[in-house]
């Protein structure tokens, strides 16, 4: 559309321009023709005196002047009286007019008349020999009539007009339709795979858009495709985790049952066990709630200042007495005293299950070595033991919720799995990074950076 507009635009400004140079052609010969004439034919008016009596060879070359030229000519007398109507009718008639008088008085006038369509040219009748004029000759040209080689100039414009634009007009329609078909296609593959026909829409490479397009609807139908299968995933692991606590308690009641009048000894082991399955089934819930809480995104950050060091000292003092009973040394660095906003019950649940699982994963009479540190943006918190570690391709995946490595010692410890998905949430949550590294048989690394600031990157920090 476009395209065509500015066709129109063109043309018609192409018209118009050549009308005005057609017309201003036109009336620039008749005008020089017209004084040449003049100024031949005003020697010949003086001798033969033709304003007080015309002569007839003067009158046949006004008539074949008016014919070539296609005009009314009149010639008046000093007096501004017709001494000459090339159609007759105006003789001895006396003109007043302005541009009459002032012609006769020696000026050279033209006047357009655009609604007539029309030109009035006055010329004085100066023979060579006087300085002043005799009369007046005034020319009435009609530009239309004029204008036969226009008139066929201005059809051929037309018609050039009308096919340029037609053509635009098609080029600006095939245009259109090529440049929406990939779209098309990308519209109809796209509603066949929300009808389940098909995973991924086929790429439109036709065009750079149409192929950005579907390269971005791609990628979303595959980051959904991987939301769906880790959903899919997520609660199967759910079903799974909370039915293996449940069969236990059902077999350990059973067996109770289909033994009337255990010792009483073997009841209390049945009993213990049955709580201990049930604290861990409460475990799983509560871990699950914490996870679901974080996924709705309804966790605002209420960030304050706090010191780390102390918020540190803390957490490894609620571990010592489990630590010691196997031990376990710890030992915290203070590189320097940090400061940082940051949602302080969220993160010593954070730190705490890293500091927990250093003590659960370590062996017994090892070590736990705990550093704080700080740069200018972020701070940094490192909890190395000198546990079990683990093997390369389980590092990669311990952030996974419900992996574990051992199932069974994570079971003997309480472990649900999912305590690490809550650590990179909740460090997730502050715009931080967590990075692990472990040695099988050797120990393991958690090095934790925040900002010290609590600027979070979803813009959800309320600070305090
Ligand atoms: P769990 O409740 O089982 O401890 P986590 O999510 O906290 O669940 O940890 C996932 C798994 O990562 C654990 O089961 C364990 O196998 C491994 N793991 C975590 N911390 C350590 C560590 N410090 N040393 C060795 N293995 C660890």
């Amino acid at each position: 559309m476009i395209v065509t507009f500015i066709a129109v635009i063109c043309i018609v400004s192409l018209f118009s321009f050549s009308v005005y140079m057609k017309k201003k052609q036109l009336l620039d010969t008749t005008q020089t023709r017209l004084r040449d004439f003049v100024s031949r034919l005003a020697n010949q008016m003086y001798i033969t005196d033709y304003m007080s009596e015309t002569n007839s060879d003067i009158d046949t070359e006004l008539a074949s002047i008016c014919d070539l030229l296609n005009c009314r000519m009149l010639i008046v007398d000093e007096y501004q009286t017709v001494v000459y109507d090339s159609y007759s009718r105006d003789v001895g008639m006396t003109l007043i007019s302005g541009n009459i008088a002032r012609s006769v008085g020696g000026d050279e006038i033209m006047v357009m008349n655009y609604d007539e369509e029309n030109a009035k040219m006055y010329l004085p009748i100066i023979p060579s020999s006087q300085s002043k004029a005799m009369g007046a000759v005034l020319v009435v040209l009609g530009i239309s009539k004029n204008l036969d080689d226009f008139h066929a100039y201005r059809e051929q414009i037309i018609t050039i007009s009308v096919l340029l634009l037609l053509v635009s007009l098609v080029l600006a329609a095939i245009l259109a339709l090529h440049s929406v078909q990939p779209f098309r296609r990308l519209a109809t593959s796209l509603q066949q795979v929300s009808d389940g026909n098909g995973d991924f829409v086929a790429e439109e490479d036709n065009n750079k858009e149409s192929y950005e397009l579907s390269v971005v609807t791609n990628t979303m139908l595959l980051r959904n495709q991987q939301l769906e299968a880790s959903r899919q995933e997520f609660v199967s692991n759910v079903s799974h985790e909370l039915k293996t606590p449940m069969t236990s308690m059902k077999v350990l009641s059973e067996s109770l049952l289909s033994m009337p009048g255990a010792p009483e000894e073997m009841v209390t082991e049945f009993l213990q066990d049955i709580d201990h399955e049930i604290e861990r089934e409460n475990a799983i819930i509560s871990d699950l709630l914490t996870l679901v809480s974080f996924d709705k995104n309804v966790n605002r950050l209420h960030l304050e200042r706090k010191n780390i060091n102390d918020l540190m000292e803390i957490i490894l003092k609620r571990v010592r007495p489990l630590a010691k009973k196997r031990g376990i040394e710890i030992v915290l660095e203070n590189y320097r005293s940090v400061f940082a906003y940051i949602d302080e019950p969220k993160m010593i649940v954070a730190l705490s299950d890293l500091v927990e699982n250093a003590v659960k994963y370590n062996k017994d009479n090892g070590y736990i070595h705990a550093s704080v540190n700080a740069d200018i943006h972020y701070f940094y918190i490192t909890v190395e033991d000198s546990g079990i570690g683990m093997q390369e391709e389980d590092v990669g995946r311990i952030f996974d919720r419900f992996y574990r490595v051992d199932k069974a010692r994570s079971r003997e410890t309480g472990g649900t799995g999912l305590g690490l998905s809550i650590v990179k949430e909740i460090v997730n949550l502050h715009n931080g990074s967590i990075k692990v590294y472990s040695k099988y048989g050797v120990g393991t690394t958690f090095t934790l950076r925040i900002p010290l600031s609590g600027t979070t990157s979803s813009g959800k920090e309320e600070q305090a």
